[in-house]
């Protein structure tokens, strides 16, 4: 895909400020935070989104909840806790066609949002 923004961070070629990063998925900041800890985790592997990953392609949700929890432990944010998000299509409020989590921490968040 070499139109996606999030595979050209994942080459390098748009920077990034990269938190985590292994074999199979990276994570670094979103570039307009909307908590004081706001992180984007997304697999190497382009898909357009969670329609497009089916069991063939092995437990990569699974792999980025438990990395989401990794960073959680280690930068303390487990204590007061955190949310994570998926959008999923138009009416989810998914603008960029590259599966990704997003992992908010910091503050308060509020339920339902929008
Ligand atoms: P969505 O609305 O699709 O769930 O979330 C897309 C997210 O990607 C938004 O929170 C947006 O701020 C973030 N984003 C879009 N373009 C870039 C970029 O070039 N770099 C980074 N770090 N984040 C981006
Ligand atoms: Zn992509």
């Amino acid at each position: 895909m070499s139109d996606c923004i999030f595979c050209s961070i994942i080459k390098g070629s748009i920077p990034a400020q990269i938190e985590f990063e292994d074999d199979r998925i990276m994570v670094f900041k979103d570039i307009n935070p909307q908590a004081p800890i706001h992180f984007l985790l997304i697999p190497k592997q382009h898909f357009d989104s969670l329609m497009e990953v089916d069991s063939k392609d092995g437990d990569i949700v699974a792999h980025i909840y438990m990395v989401a929890k990794n960073i959680a432990r280690q930068r303390g944010f487990d204590r007061n806790g955190f949310r994570i998000v998926m959008n999923c299509g138009q009416d989810g409020g998914q603008t960029v066609q590259h599966i990704h989590f997003h992992l908010l921490a910091g503050r308060s968040l509020q339920w339902p949002r929008g």
